[in-house]
């Protein structure tokens, strides 16, 4: 057996599948998790692999990039993949997960794995030896500044981000919503929540002017383009939602025949079909505000909310710039960066 051990931080997606990825190959891994000890502003459960967001993974076909990347990581073994096919629940062409159980099969791969030791806590330290940072783009405070100081004067950088909320099943009025997919493509997964004119320009309106958490240090200049606030995407002008989240092309309500004015998309949370969340609906407004403008979508007019929205500075590295062709810091090679720290798309 290979001697060697590796410490790596964060058993996040990347920290799971660097620890599997190394034990498989016979090298001794121990892996630091802080939670539950200390939790992240969007991490709420003990488990490993845990989904902040969308329980998406995105496309699943072989026609694009993204699907043609699963498969290869399929082949070379993943662990993530392999529980994610696991615990799959229907979502169009898209591979999508019960976030619950895809932690749980993580987790209890990890923990069962004989290479792998987990310690529990928070590291403040870069340690000694081989290591891989994979503390993700909400890496503790402490930690942030020791990866700082590996990258004296050359900037360290961030960005805002927001996770969507979540509803239960049952508290959503389906007279007022129904089941399908866009242009009838693969299976009705998706629940979509129509909207009048009338009723989308209130509600669009209220969305403007809704209230807004602090977040310190945040404008609205700095957020991420691809998982925008909703309320931010809507003050950019009365129709953007309708060209973007709300896009009702492709979802006529079969009340009518026709395409409403406005529809929200629901997607599937869980494997049970209980939990659903508001697609594209990430958001950074206080939760009573949540409630009290989301309420206008005649769906959700009694929805009640398991997660609100929520919002958070990112952390990330200009890698081109600070790290070599295998991520490692140019200079300190026995330090390697892994997942979204590295400043790759999630
Ligand atoms: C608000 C928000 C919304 C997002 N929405 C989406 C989305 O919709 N779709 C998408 O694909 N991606 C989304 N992402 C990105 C998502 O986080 C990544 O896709 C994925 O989780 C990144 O995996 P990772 O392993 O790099 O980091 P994480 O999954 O974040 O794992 C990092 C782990 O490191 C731990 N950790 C942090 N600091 C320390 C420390 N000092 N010591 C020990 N442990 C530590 C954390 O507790 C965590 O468990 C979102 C991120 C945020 C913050």
């Amino acid at each position: 057996m290979n001697t060697k051990n590796v410490t790596i931080i964060g058993a996040g997606l990347a920290g799971c599948e660097a620890a599997w990825q190394l034990a498989q190959r016979g090298i001794g891994v121990t892996l630091h998790e802080m939670k539950p000890h200390k939790m992240t502003p969007a991490h709420h459960s003990a488990g490993f692999a845990e989904l902040v967001c969308s329980n998406s993974l995105r496309s699943d076909q072989l026609e694009n990039a993204v699907g043609l990347l699963k498969e290869e990581l399929r082949r070379c073994g993943s662990l993530i993949l392999r529980c994610a096919d696991q615990t799959r629940v229907e979502a169009g062409g898209a591979l999508a997960v019960d976030r619950e159980a895809f932690s749980q099969a993580v987790t209890q791969a990890v923990r069962e794995h004989p290479l792998i030791t987990v310690v529990e806590g928070e590291v403040t330290e870069i340690p000694q030896g081989e290591v891989i940072i994979a503390s993700g783009p909400l890496t503790s405070e402490g930690l942030s500044e020791e990866i700082a100081k590996l990258f004296p004067n050359t900037g360290y950088l961030n960005f805002y981000d927001a996770a969507a909320p979540i509803v239960t099943f049952e508290s959503v009025d389906m007279d007022h919503a129904w089941f399908a997919s866009r242009y009838d493509r693969g299976t009705a997964d998706y629940i979509n929540c129509a909207m009048s004119q009338e009723e989308y320009l209130a509600f669009w309106r209220e969305l403007c002017q809704a209230e807004e958490a602090p977040v310190h240090g945040f404008e609205d200049g700095r957020v991420f383009e691809g998982c925008m606030p909703v309320e931010v995407m809507a003050r950019r002008g009365e129709q953007t939602l309708c060209f973007g989240p709300l896009k009702p092309k492709g979802l006529p309500d079969p009340k009518t025949g026709k395409e409403p004015y406005a529809v929200v998309q629901l997607r599937r949370d869980n494997a049970q079909g209980t939990l659903y969340n508001i697609v594209g609906f990430q958001t950074h407004l206080k939760w009573g505000e949540q409630k009290r403008v989301f309420s206008m979508i005649p769906a959700l007019a009694h929805a009640e909310y398991v997660r609100y929205g929520v919002m958070h500075r990112n952390t990330y590295l200009d890698s081109p710039r600070l790290l070599d062709a295998y991520y490692r810091v140019r200079g300190q090679e026995r330090i390697c960066f892994a997942g979204q720290i590295s400043g790759v798309e999630g």
